[in-house]
């Protein structure tokens, strides 16, 4: 295997205090690591957290080339730290290098090096309830070229922000936007990889939905403006009766972990959950039928974000009373539990730093 070599800051920063927000405050160390067509992968190293130095002419920064992860570290209860799933994300880092003509890279190495260095910064790991390390692995072409084609050259990197509770105040319900003129992605497009261009092309109908009071839209697929897809960046279900159903992976939408795992623990117990296609004219006549009695986001930032509200066009459907329906506190109680160390972890998805 590839060495790690690890150079140890001279200069600790102080530790924030108060309000972390998110993704403002970075760790000491980062995790490095580079790629050119003679070495493959190399250079992998843990340096201390500063700037990089790329050309302006870096692929990057003209044709979007780039994907990314989202993770966090979490404080248990007996004051360890502990990661959620951490081989998925690396895993789907590669499902979306391939979409996106970044060279894979070594998923059990990369995991190895990740311990290491939350291994390194674990005093970064907030203590206050709900506060978490986000941890954010991402790949970018650096070939400093302008040529329209895939990079030759990549840079992998880690960087690590301790950020406070996504919910201040506690848990909320939303209100949500169907969004019928934009889409975020298509089918054959980039919608399942975790990339950044799927991000700039959604933040035009996230600031017009803001403008109405809105927290996120919820995306419909592309061609028909027909079947659910997502709801802002997160999965998404509705309890519809006595089934909760879940959009199917069609290739528009990212494969959540979080959706992965709520459907695991809803079957868990015993309850039909299905992943299909899911229209919107379904949930409008659910809605009018009164079947359609919770529905939640799913994400690693916000876990579980129930949903109060749904305005499509003129209709406005009313979830729930706009309260916070039993199911989605229930998974929001099991997963938050597991991901702190707080309930036993039966299906064996915490992975331990030490
Ligand atoms: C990251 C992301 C999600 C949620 O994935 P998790 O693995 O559950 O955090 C959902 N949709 C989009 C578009 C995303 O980028």
């Amino acid at each position: 295997m590839m060495d790690l070599r690890v150079e140890l800051t001279k200069n600790p920063k102080e530790k924030p205090q108060g309000n972390l927000g998110f993704g403002k405050y970075f760790t000491d160390h980062m995790f490095v690591m580079d790629y050119s067509p003679e070495n493959g992968w190399y250079n992998a190293a843990i340096v201390p957290f500063g700037p990089i130095e790329v050309s302006p002419a870096c692929m990057c920064l003209h044709y979007g080339q780039e994907v990314f992860e989202g993770m966090k570290a979490y404080r248990n209860s007996e004051g360890g730290v502990q990661l959620f799933r951490p081989e998925e994300n690396f895993k789907r880092l590669n499902v979306s290098n391939d979409r996106m003509c970044i060279p894979k890279f070594d998923e059990a190495f990369l995991l190895d090096a990740l311990m290491k260095l939350v291994e390194i910064d674990q005093e970064w790991v907030p203590r206050e309830e709900g506060a978490s390390l986000y941890i954010r692995p991402f790949i970018i072409g650096t070939e400093p070229s302008l040529g329209a084609h895939s990079s030759t050259h990549f840079k992998f990197l880690i960087i690590m922000s301790p950020s406070g509770a996504y919910y201040e105040t506690g848990l909320a319900p939303v209100k949500i936007y169907v969004e019928t003129k934009y889409v975020r992605a298509v089918t054959g497009g980039t919608g399942f990889a975790k990339t950044a261009g799927n991000y700039a092309a959604s933040m035009k109908a996230q600031d017009v939905a803001a403008e109405e009071g809105y927290s996120q839209v919820l995306w419909l697929d592309g061609v028909e403006r027909k079947y659910v897809e997502e709801v802002g960046a997160m999965n998404v279900f509705f309890k519809l009766g006595d089934e909760i159903v879940t959009p199917a992976l069609d290739g528009s939408i990212l494969s959540g972990i979080t959706r992965k795992s709520v459907v695991d623990i809803l079957k868990s117990w015993g309850m039909n959950v299905q992943e299909r296609m899911l229209s919107i004219d379904e949930l409008v006549q659910a809605y009018k039928d009164g079947k359609l009695e919770e529905a939640w986001g799913t994400g690693t930032a916000a876990v579980i974000s129930p949903i109060g509200e749904l305005k499509y066009g003129d209709l406005v459907m009313e979830i729930n009373q706009n309260q916070i329906g039993p199911i989605s506190q229930k998974l929001y109680d099991t997963l938050t539990g597991i991901q702190w160390g707080k309930i036993e972890d039966t299906f064996g998805w915490v992975k331990k730093v030490d």
